[in-house]
């Protein structure tokens, strides 16, 4: 789950990241209001789960709160990335000497935290990563030890930190990291922090990203989760126990166990498709649940085969088999679909679609063959 900025802001203060005063406004007039309370100029930032706003002119500055209603009723009024701001944060200009980054990810081929920083900042970050990657200093952090002191110190001399601004940046570095830490991130970042003229460390822009695989001993993240922003075909399978992840081919997939989903996947691509979805009914799926997860697959205009693999463990196929039967009777499906059952109870399963005239397959192969060569039929 992505948090918006302000989101991401709330979390790094209450860990001692400095950052410049604001507030968030859904209306220009509150644009207003804001700057006047903060009576100085502002930035004017529109809030939307994308990166480069700032490229795309959603980041505007604005010398008193005249030019910040007009900043923020223009950005409201746009949308990013396909996406429409509903937003706009609205925080104190902070005038920057030099913008550096600093951020925590895991690293998974060393399956360990590891903290970046950069003194070249700011919205070319990725490009700086590609083309000088020696400018991007590194060093994995060992969970049971956590972030020592020496390690942040190191890192401010990597990327070249005046030594008397090296106290404040091992604050924001120790912030970081315990935030990403006990909030479960994925990835959490500070682009750009900025040196100010005044020779301070403020955190301009703040992004994170939680680990919904962590959900379950964070019970305040509904709060944070912003339904506006999702596609909702994710979220009616989230809300349904599913896990959906839209992809750009035309085979929608229904598989149950994430290690089927990928394999079916490889099949498909291997005999020329390219998938439309990762769908995974997971475990014991009942009725219900495959009549829910055929829905969400029809509904993607783009699904032009539907591709059904089912092994049956502790899933029964002939309870699967009766999803697929419920389903239909809900919803029409317009597009051909090919289902092979193997495990528990498949000859049950078998005779109930073909009762129903729903074509089978008795291997994967035969089934992404037939469901390439449909797609590419219809
Ligand atoms: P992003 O484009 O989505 O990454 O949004 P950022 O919040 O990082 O803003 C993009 C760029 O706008 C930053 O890299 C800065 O160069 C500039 N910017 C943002 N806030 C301020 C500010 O308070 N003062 C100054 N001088 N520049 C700012
Ligand atoms: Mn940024």
């Amino acid at each position: 789950m992505k948090l918006h900025e302000y989101q991401a802001r709330e979390i790094f203060a209450r860990y001692g990241v400095p950052l410049p005063r604001g507030e968030l406004a859904h209306t220009s007039q509150e644009a207003y209001d804001i700057a006047s309370r903060l009576g100085v100029p502002v930035m004017v930032k529109a809030q939307v789960l994308v990166g480069g706003r700032g490229k795309a002119g959603g980041i505007r500055s604005a010398s008193n709160p005249q030019a910040a209603r007009e900043m923020a009723s223009h950005i409201l009024e746009m949308s990013i990335k396909g996406l429409p701001v509903r937003k706009v944060l609205v925080v104190e200009a902070v005038e920057i000497e030099k913008e550096l980054y600093l951020g925590m990810v895991v690293d998974r081929a060393l399956c360990a935290p590891v903290m970046i920083a950069s003194s070249e900042g700011g919205v070319e970050i990725e490009e700086v990563a590609r083309t000088m990657p020696e400018r991007m200093a590194k060093i994995t952090v060992d969970p049971f030890l956590s972030l020592r002191d020496y390690q942040a110190r190191q890192l401010a001399l990597e990327i070249g930190l005046g030594r008397e601004t090296v106290a404040e940046w091992i604050v924001i570095a120790q912030g970081l990291y315990k935030a990403f830490m006990e909030c479960d991130a994925s990835l959490a970042e500070i682009n750009p922090l900025a040196l100010t003229r005044e020779g301070r460390l403020v955190a301009i822009d703040t992004k994170m990203v939680l680990d919904d695989n962590a959900l379950f001993r964070h019970r305040d993240w509904g709060a944070l989760r912003d339904l506006t922003e999702e596609e909702p075909r994710e979220r009616e399978a989230r809300e349904q126990g599913l896990s959906y992840v839209k992809l750009e081919g035309e085979i929608g997939c229904l598989v149950n166990g994430a290690g089927l989903a990928m394999a079916t996947m490889d099949v498909i691509k291997l005999y020329g498709g390219e998938p439309a979805n990762f769908l995974d009914v997971g475990g014991g799926a009942r009725a219900e649940q495959v009549a829910v997860a055929l829905r969400i697959l029809v509904s993607d205009e783009n699904v032009k085969a539907v591709l059904i693999n089912i092994f049956g463990g502790i899933t029964r196929c002939d309870e699967v088999a009766r999803g697929i039967l419920e389903a239909l009777r809900q919803i029409q499906v317009e597009v051909p679909m090919v289902v092979r059952l193997a495990g528990t109870n498949e000859e049950e399963g078998r005779r109930l679609l073909a009762d129903a005239d729903i074509e089978t397959a008795s291997t994967l192969i035969e089934a992404a063959q037939r469901a390439v060569e449909t797609a590419r039929g219809s």
